[in-house]
């Protein structure tokens, strides 16, 4: 905590310049070039991507020897298109673009504890893989990265992988929180077209009507929900849009629906998929007609493995104290890239609230033009996060 302290000023520092200069997606030119540039000057072996601008940087621990874990941290880069409304005086100059969800915090707390991590390398029997993604927001930078590599850059597999989230509300300043197990959603989506035959709005019966058909659907899907599913392992369908038609007398050929599907098991994650496509399929046939059903599949479920949980609060509740530290009472329907990460290898989520607001129930939340992070909480996160690192690499 002394070493993170010292740090701070320059964490901070990283953290506004970056705020100034939110990119969002896969491609983060700038961003990509100030993390290079804060890791400039330590002993690290770091790789740019070739599809996106993630940085793999990659700590040889002193102690290391060819069968000793690889820890992976991970730090997301990328911001929002919200137009920042927060009068900060490192409010950011990209029109239409802002660090609404505290990214930028991320990038700097994980540059911190490259520092940190670097001052003790000496004594680090494994290596630390510092993943610095791009797109979380969407499309997603998890996943291209492990395609080029991310869990083999040490030339083993990763062990074990962490990460934080900053929070602009719900939670007091400095307060961490999380939960073992499922933490986050899956985020799906479905697009439902009904195929009909158009015609006149007076003769119904030499035409297929599909729109009272995408009307019976969207009602049976919420049947489906709550008869067809464990209320302990919850899914949520909701369609957000439904459209056909361009006037009252004519029925036109197609209707569709678009929903949203969130999910908490891979097993309900996969059954609700299976069962909108029955669904909808049998519906329309009971009337003769016919559906396409597209599910386009999101990020999965967050899962924070048991003991590496166990781990990563151990740490919080050593540095910081108990009290610093919230047991989440339910998951959160929100989905994160990091589930790529989490999917492969063991590890562990957490979230610390960075709310500069006494009043942090009222607060906006994270993604709102309001959001506001004090980075007053960066050295805790750096030094959280190269705690865990060498609490992992010491077998602790
Ligand atoms: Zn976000
Ligand atoms: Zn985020």
């Amino acid at each position: 905590m002394d070493s993170a302290r010292t740090i701070g000023p320059d964490l901070v520092a990283l953290r506004r310049e970056l705020h100034r200069i939110p990119e969002i997606g896969n491609d983060l030119p700038l961003t990509q070039q100030a993390v290079l540039r804060a890791l400039d000057g330590l002993d690290l072996e770091v790789t740019t991507g070739n599809g996106l601008s993630s940085v793999v940087a990659l700590l040889r621990g002193g102690a290391a020897g060819p069968d000793s874990p690889v820890v992976l941290l991970r730090g997301d880069m990328d911001g929002l298109p919200v137009t920042e409304e927060v009068s900060v005086d490192y409010a950011s100059e990209h029109p239409g673009v802002m660090h609404a969800c505290g990214h930028d915090l991320h990038v700097a707390a994980l540059v911190g504890a490259a520092r940190l991590l670097h001052e003790r390398r000496a004594e680090l029997a494994g290596d630390v893989v510092l993943m610095f993604q791009p797109g979380e927001e969407g499309p997603g930078g998890a996943q291209p990265m492990i395609a080029e590599g991310l869990l083999d850059a040490a030339g083993r597999p990763v062990d074990a992988a962490y990460a934080l989230h900053v929070a602009s509300s719900e939670y007091r300043f400095g307060q961490w929180f999380a939960r073992p197990g499922p933490i986050f959603a899956a985020a799906d989506e479905v697009r439902v077209r009904v195929l009909g035959k158009g015609g006149h709005g007076s003769s119904p019966h030499r035409a297929k009507d599909p729109i009272p058909v995408a009307c019976e659907i969207v009602l049976a899907l919420q049947a489906m929900v709550t008869r067809g599913f464990d209320v302990f392992d919850p899914v949520v369908v909701t369609v957000g849009r439904i459209a056909g038609g361009t006037k009252e007398n004519i029925i036109p050929d197609t209707a569709e629906l678009d929903a949203t599907v969130r999910s908490l098991s891979a097993a309900s994650r996969a059954k609700v998929q299976a069962d909108i496509e029955r669904l909808a399929t049998g519906i329309a046939a009971a009337h003769g007609l016919e559906v396409t059903v597209d599910h386009r599949l999101g990020y999965p479920v967050t899962v924070n493995d048991e003991r590496e949980y166990a781990r990563a609060v151990g740490a919080v509740t050593d540095l910081f104290g108990s009290d610093r530290f919230t047991l989440m009472p339910e998951p959160e329907l929100g989905s994160e890239d990091m589930s790529f990460v989490l999917d492969r290898v063991p590890g562990a989520y957490l979230l610390v609230s960075a709310c500069p607001d006494a009043d942090f129930d009222a607060a906006p939340d994270n993604h709102s033009p309001r959001a506001a992070f004090d980075d007053a909480v960066l050295p805790d996160a750096a030094a959280w996060l190269a705690e865990v690192a060498i609490r992992r690499l010491a077998g602790r």
